[in-house]
C-alpha cells in the first residue's frame, strides 16, 4: 500500500473500500439500556442485537463481506459428493499455501476437535504460545495438557514490543529437553494471539520455532485463524519483511509449519474453517473423523455458498490494503485512548482494543470481576457492547474457590470494514467519560452461576446501585443525548 499522509498531520485510517450494503443501527436511550443491561444480568452475552448501537463483542463471523464473495455464492455447485465448489477452495488452498491435503470442517474448534483426537494421547503435553479457549479444551479432553511459552513481554499490559506473540525458545528447548519427544503431542503456535490481545508473531520466531520442532521431530500445528492482522504485523514490523508481499509471507509461514488450521469466521471474512497439510499420513489419520464429525469430505459441514465466500475471502486477504483494514482502525482506538490517559493494551493488535480493568476500576477487586462490571457500564453509557476477558471468563476450582486470570481485560472487538470512523470516534468519547466518572462504577456478584461455561450463561447483579448513579450522572453532564 502507498500510505496516504493527511497534509494536517493527524493520523486516520482510511477506509480503501466503500460501503453498498447497509444495516440499520438503532441507539436506544440511556433508560432503557439499564432495563436491558438488567435483564441481561449484566453479562453482555445475554444482551439483544435491538438493545446494541455497535456491537464489538466478537469478530467472529461478523466481518463484512465483498461484492465478489457474494457474487460467488450465487455460483455454488450443491453437490454432496465432488463439488466443483470444494474444487475451488482446495486449488485456492494450493495456491497461497502450497498446501497439498484440505480437510473442510464447520468452524475452528471443529478443526481442534479431530486434531486433538488424533494427535494428543493421555499424559501428552502440547507446548504453544498461548492457549485458546477452545484449542485448550480439546487437548485436555483427550488427556493432554498445555504449556504456555509467551515470552515474559507477552504477558506485560503496556509493552512496545512489536511481537508479544512470540514463543520463547529458551522455554521450548528446555520443555523438550525435560519432556523427550515422545510426551509431546506437537506444538502449537496461534498466530494474532488472541487471549492476550491479539498480539502478533514474527517471521523469524516461526521460523526458529520451526527448525528447532524439525530438529526433534515433533510436529509443527499452526492456528491461522488470526492470520490476516500477523500478516500486516509482519510486513510493517519486521525490518526483514518489508519488501515482501502478503502473499510471499503467508506462503513462508505456512512452508515452516506441518499441519494449519483456521476458523473462516475469522479468517477470509466468511464462515466455516479447514485444515491444511502436505503430510499424506497426517491427512489420512484425519480423514475418517471428519466424515464421522463433520460432514462428507467434500463440504464438511460447511454450505457450498460458505465455501464459495472462503475461495474470494482468502484471495482477497492476500492483499495489503485489505489485512492492513483492522490493525489501522484498531491503532487509531487505542491511540486515541492512550492519548486520554484510559489503561490499554498496548502496542496496538489486531482483533480489538483491549482495556486494562484492573488499572481502570482499581477499587473493584478482582473477587468483583472488574472486567464484568466495566463490560456492563460501558454498555450503559454508550450502547457499545464488548466481552469480558477476565475471571468471570475463568471456571472454579473444584473445591469451589474462585480462579482469577492474570488480566482482567475488557475486550472491544473491531470486525473488518464493519464501522466507520466516526463510530470508532463515539466509542472512544464514551469511554472516555466513563473513565473520568469511573469512581461511581461499583461490583458484580453472581445471581445465577451456571457450573460450566459461566461467561456465556451466567447472571450478575450489581454489589451496590452504583448503575442509577451512573445514568443520573450521565444524564446530568450530556443532557437529553442517547
Ligand atoms: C476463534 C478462534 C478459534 C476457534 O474458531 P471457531 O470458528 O470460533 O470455532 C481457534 N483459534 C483461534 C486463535 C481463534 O481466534
Amino acid at each position: 500500500m502507498s500510505r496516504v499522509i493527511f497534509h494536517s498531520g493527524e493520523d486516520i485510517p482510511l477506509e480503501l473500500h466503500k460501503v453498498r450494503i447497509v444495516q440499520k443501527l438503532s441507539l436506544v436511550p440511556i433508560e432503557r439500556r439499564l432495563e436491558a443491561v438488567r435483564e441481561a444480568g449484566n453479562n453482555t452475552f445475554l444482551l439483544k442485537n435491538r438493545d446494541i448501537f455497535l456491537d464489538m463483542l466478537t469478530d467472529s463471523g461478523v466481518n463484512a463481506m465483498s461484492d465478489k464473495q457474494l457474487a460467488a455464492m450465487m455460483e455454488s455447485d450443491d453437490s454432496y459428493a465432488g463439488s466443483e465448489t470444494f474444487t475451488k477452495l482446495e486449488t485456492k488452498i494450493k495456491e497461497i499455501f502450497n498446501m497439498d491435503y484440505f480437510l473442510p470442517v464447520h468452524q475452528g474448534r471443529a478443526a481442534e476437535n479431530i486434531l486433538s483426537q488424533v494427535f494428543v494421547n493421555p499424559g501428552q503435553v502440547v507446548p504453544m504460545n498461548y492457549h485458546f479457549t477452545t484449542s485448550k479444551a480439546h487437548i485436555v479432553l483427550n488427556g493432554g495438557r498445555v504449556e504456555e511459552l509467551v515470552g515474559d513481554e507477552g504477558l506485560k499490559v503496556t509493552s512496545n514490543h512489536p511481537f508479544k506473540g512470540n514463543i520463547d525458545l529458551d522455554k521450548l528447548n528446555a520443555l523438550i529437553a525435560a519432556e523427550g519427544r515422545d510426551k509431546i503431542a506437537f506444538v502449537r503456535i496461534e498466530t494474532g494471539t488472541n487471549l492476550i490481545g491479539g498480539q502478533p508473531h514474527s517471521l523469524q520466531n516461526l521460523t526458529d520455532v520451526s527448525a528447532i520442532c524439525r530438529k526433534a521431530g515433533i510436529m509443527l500445528v499452526f492456528d491461522a485463524s488470526l492470520l490476516a492482522d500477523n500478516l500486516y504485523f509482519i510486513k510493517t514490523r519486521e525490518d526483514a519483511c518489508k519488501d515482501m508481499t502478503i502473499r510471499e509471507i503467508a506462503r513462508k509461514l505456512a512452508d515452516l509449519s506441518d499441519v494449519m488450521y483456521f476458523s473462516a469466521r475469522k479468517l477470509g471474512c466468511a464462515r466455516g474453517g479447514g485444515i491444511c497439510t502436505n503430510s499424506r499420513e497426517a491427512y489420512l489419520k484425519m480423514r475418517e473423523l471428519i466424515t464421522l464429525y463433520e460432514g462428507f469430505l467434500t463440504y464438511g459441514g460447511m454450505s457450498v455458498r460458505e465455501i464459495e465466500a472462503i475461495t474470494v475471502g482468502l484471495d482477497e486477504t492476500m492483499d495489503e490494503d485489505m489485512v492492513s483494514q483492522g490493525p489501522l482502525f484498531i491503532a487509531f482506538m487505542v491511540n486515541a485512548l492512550v492519548k486520554q490517559g484510559v489503561p490499554v493494551i498496548t502496542p496496538p493488535g489486531g482483533l480489538g482494543c483491549h482495556i486494562d480493568a484492573k488499572r481502570f476500576l482499581p477499587h473493584v477487586p478482582q473477587s468483583q470481576y472488574p472486567a464484568g462490571a466495566l463490560a456492563s457500564a460501558l454498555y450503559l453509557v454508550s450502547g457499545v457492547r464488548g466481552m469480558e476477558r477476565g475471571s468471570i471468563s475463568e471456571q472454579r476450582n473444584p473445591d469451589g474457590s474462585e480462579v482469577y486470570s492474570d488480566m482482567e481485560l475488557l475486550r472491544l472487538a473491531m470486525p473488518r470494514r464493519v464501522f466507520t470512523l466516526s463510530q470508532v470516534k463515539y466509542a472512544v468519547d464514551r469511554i472516555v467519560w466513563l473513565y473520568k466518572n469511573r469512581d461511581l462504577i461499583g461490583g458484580l456478584k453472581f445471581v445465577e452461576e451456571p457450573q460450566m461455561l459461566r461467561f456465556f450463561f451466567g447472571k450478575l447483579g450489581t454489589v451496590t446501585d452504583w448503575q442509577a448513579t451512573l445514568v443520573a450522572k450521565f444524564r446530568a453532564d450530556l443532557g437529553d443525548s442517547l
